[in-house]
């Protein structure tokens, strides 16, 4: 049998279920077998590793999961899909499906259930798009132990995550990211390759997790809170975006003496600070007392 991935396979279990695709669940399934070899290969994945896969659709990634790695659990929302993904991936003895929404389901105890006796666990998706930030970001504070997250994400965000001090990309969700893990666009992918087409670019995203953040804070919140409050209006300077975020205009000379000790120039913009900068600035916040 040809796999799921395959234009003409998906559209004849599309067609046998009577499936039609729900947007606001961002249904968006893959249909390219050489685009799913590449994400697999990204997650480096083997016989003692599990993959945990958001969204299994009609289970095309899954099947190539099912391949590569030990053992496969898949979260899937949407119900109809359920009685799909136990026929197409029925020759799979080592892939478990969950029901349930992957922001509500608990996930250390889905790991300590699924994945005990694994070395590694990796996060394998193609997202949905309405809700990247929030999936991407509970993977990453929850610190859960995976390897890496390799997933299927919308270009731009892709960018944004990726990107450097000093440009109009660099942003509050570059940072909280960078702090948890490295991230590399893996490939760049063509909107043609899904069923229906996304009217927006798509990226594989890889994020290979730190064992140990690149900068040391005695609280990681507070960072992320000071991250933020500098990104509150992104063409104000830190120096007016922390007065009226955290300080209040009643401290004012507090934030320019705390500015000055951290050597940080009070117009610059949160988009030129690196994570270090942040750190250092959150040290002396914190010693003042906030
Ligand atoms: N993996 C399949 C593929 O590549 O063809 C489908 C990917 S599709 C972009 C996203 C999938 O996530 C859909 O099956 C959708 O029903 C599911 N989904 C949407 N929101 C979800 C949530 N909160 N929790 C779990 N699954 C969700």
């Amino acid at each position: 049998m040809k796999d799921i991935a395959t234009p003409s396979r998906t559209k004849q279990i599309l067609k046998q279920y009577g499936f039609s695709f729900k947007k606001s669940l961002g249904q968006n399934f893959l249909i390219d077998t050489n685009i799913l070899h590449n994400i697999v290969k990204a997650a480096e994945l083997d016989d003692m590793t599990a993959a945990l896969e958001i969204g299994p659709g009609i289970g095309a990634l899954t099947e190539q999961l099912a391949r590569a790695a030990g053992k496969v659990v898949a979260i899937e929302l949407d119900q109809r899909l359920l009685p799909i993904l136990q026929d197409t991936l029925e020759p799979y003895s080592n892939v478990d499906v969950v029901h349930g929404d992957v922001l509500e389901v608990d996930l250390r105890a889905l790991f300590a259930e699924k994945f005990l006796g694994y070395e590694k666990v990796s996060v394998v998706a193609n997202l949905p798009y309405y809700v990247t930030s929030p999936i991407l970001m509970r993977f990453l504070e929850e610190e859960l132990p995976v390897q890496n997250i390799v997933v299927m994400i919308q270009k731009e965000v892709a960018e944004r995550i990726c990107a450097k001090p000093g440009g109009k990309e660099y942003g509050a969700l570059s940072i909280i990211a960078q702090y948890f893990a490295e991230p590399e666009i893996a490939m760049i992918v063509p909107s043609s390759v899904f069923i229906p087409q996304p009217n927006v670019d798509s990226a594989v995203l890889k994020l290979a997790v730190r064992s140990k953040p690149p900068v040391e804070v005695a609280d990681r919140q507070f960072l992320f809170k000071v991250i933020k409050s500098c990104f509150t209006q992104r063409r104000k300077t830190i120096y007016n975006n922390l007065v009226s975020s955290l300080f209040g205009k009643e401290h004012r000379e507090l934030l320019t003496e705390i500015l000055e000790q951290a050597e940080i120039d009070p117009i610059r913009r949160g988009e030129t600070l690196t994570i270090a900068e942040f750190a250092r600035l959150t040290c002396l916040i914190a010693e003042a007392g906030y």
